[in-house]
């Protein structure tokens, strides 16, 4: 049931005369038939006694968080954390208990914890401790704060997030009151760091539900909801995500589209593979839809949102800094966004043209090839999410993935890929700067198809033109 590591920490406990309890998230993904991501456990044994066994019994331990009574055993090079029970007082600080006190009993501890499903323990038999009815609401697929949701979402406002993200990871339904006090704790995320907000979205938007979880943030209002940055020295309020919100009900032209925008964004979400890039490209790819200045009618009186790629590739920039997505991702989810309405046919010619153009925002090759696939795939899940009669366009797009992988190794893009090296060039036309212009000059006529890429051709091809300048 528990890894030789989790199993002997629970022993040592027991044998030195402690209670020891596997809990928390590693007991509800048992129960469910998944591998749990880590073994939290707890204990009523305190911090000092956790570090006396561990040092008679020849295990590396060390205080972890010694604010919550944590301590960690390091077994077989793996890290385990081993909690005392405690119960936690909130106050001010919209995430941080103000008070943590140690506590004899397991069932003071669980009810500390945010979710029915999240507050159960296990012992070193198997047997399962689960006084607040956990199991059966993880039988049901229910997602239940403990005890006074209102008070679980005031005191720490991060399980609200919390709830989103359980419900895309797991599929769960949210308890009826769990889910309306969702609605009237929303002030308490103005107390949020963005990091925290931004880690629980990463993680909702991996997620096999993601989808859910993002219309539980939409309909309980926490995507309209404003959250707190620390910035040259001065806190800073920061949106959360009211631009996706306001996709709701922006309607499409019907002639092309049979969902309103914000149900298209959650199925291209819901189609394309759980990366973090896709994911968030997906999210962002139809933002500026229906804004001011992209939105008009066509000679037919219809909806049309010309232009939408680029001002939302804008939009999504703006989106992504301020919620401090790393810059790496920010970058490529960007570019995806600006890109994703422009695709040539499958044929040869004009796929070479379209990927030289893409291939001046990368640095070579291989980042080429893989910004291609990404929107090449958010192409796909937009396709197939609620266009009408998406197949040609998605046969068109089979063809063009190929046609891709077959032309962006066998055609250079970048001087790198050529069968010369800039010494080469240099060797026979002189150093400096025609060197790189010379080098861009033979990518193109190899992209053009005047010359191959084969080192004796394109020497020979260096040489003619030396000799053509010569002879000026
Ligand atoms: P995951 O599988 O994502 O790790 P988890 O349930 O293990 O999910 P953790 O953040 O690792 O979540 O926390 C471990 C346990 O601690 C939870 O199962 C829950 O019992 C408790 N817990 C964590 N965060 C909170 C919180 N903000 N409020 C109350 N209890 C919490
Ligand atoms: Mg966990």
């Amino acid at each position: 049931m528990f890894p030789p590591g989790v199993h002997k920490i629970l022993e040592t406990l027991n044998q030195a005369g402690y209670e020891a309890y596997v809990v928390g998230g590693a007991v509800r993904d048992i129960l469910l038939g998944r591998r749990p991501k880590e073994f939290d456990i707890c204990t009523d044994a305190c911090p000092r006694a956790v570090l006396d066994i561990a040092a008679k019994n020849n295990i590396k331990a060390f205080r972890k968080g010694a604010a919550f009574g944590v301590i960690s055993w390091i077994l077989e090079g793996q890290e385990y954390e081993i909690a005392t029970f405690r119960t936690e007082t909130y106050g001010e600080d919209a995430h941080r208990p103000e008070k943590v006190e140690f506590v004899w009993a397991l069932e003071d501890d669980l009810a500390r914890r945010d979710f029915t499903v999240n507050a159960m323990a296990m012992d070193r038999a198997g047997t399962v401790i689960d006084p607040l009815g956990g199991r059966e609401d993880l039988r049901r697929g229910l997602l239940r704060a403990v005890g006074d949701p209102e008070e679980r979402f005031a005191e720490d406002a991060l399980r609200m997030f919390r709830a989103c993200r359980f419900v895309a990871e797991y599929g769960f339904r949210v308890e009826r009151q769990t889910r309306d006090a969702i609605g009237k704790a929303l002030g308490r995320v103005a107390g949020l760091s963005v990091e925290r907000v931004r880690d629980e979205l990463d993680k909702l938007l991996v997620a096999p539900y993601a989808a859910d979880g993002l219309e539980l943030m939409r309909g309980t209002g926490l995507l309209t909801t404003e959250c707190r940055c620390r910035a040259d020295g001065r806190e800073q309020i920061v949106a959360v995500l009211p631009e996706v919100a306001r996709l709701v009900h922006i309607e499409q032209n019907p002639r092309y589209h049979t969902l309103d925008v914000w149900g298209h964004t959650l199925r291209v979400v819901a189609n394309i593979p759980p990366e973090p890039v896709l994911r968030w490209a997906a999210l962002l790819h139809d933002i500026a839809k229906g804004s001011p200045g992209v939105r008009c009618l066509n000679k037919h009186g219809e909806p049309s949102d010309y232009g939408h790629a680029r001002v939302g590739a804008d939009m999504a920039r703006k989106i992504l800094n301020r919620l401090r997505v790393p810059p790496a991702i920010t970058r490529r989810v960007v570019w995806l966004v600006r890109h994703h309405m422009n695709f040539p046919g499958p044929e040869r010619r004009p796929v070479i043209k379209w990927l030289r153009r893409l291939a001046a925002s990368f640095a070579g090759r291989a980042d080429l090839a893989e910004a291609v696939r990404q929107l090449l795939e958010l192409r796909s899940a937009d396709l197939r999410g609620g266009k009408v009669d998406p197949e040609y366009l998605l046969k068109e797009n089979d063809l063009l993935q190929g046609m891709v992988e077959k032309v962006l190794w066998q055609v250079p893009f970048y001087p790198e890929d050529l069968a010369v090296s800039g010494g080469d060039v240099a060797e026979i036309m002189g150093r400096g700067p025609q060197v790189k212009r010379t080098l861009d000059d033979l990518v193109a006529s190899v992209q053009a198809g005047r010359l191959e890429n084969h080192r004796e051709v394109l020497l020979a091809a260096l040489k003619r033109k030396a000799a053509r300048l010569c002879n000026r």
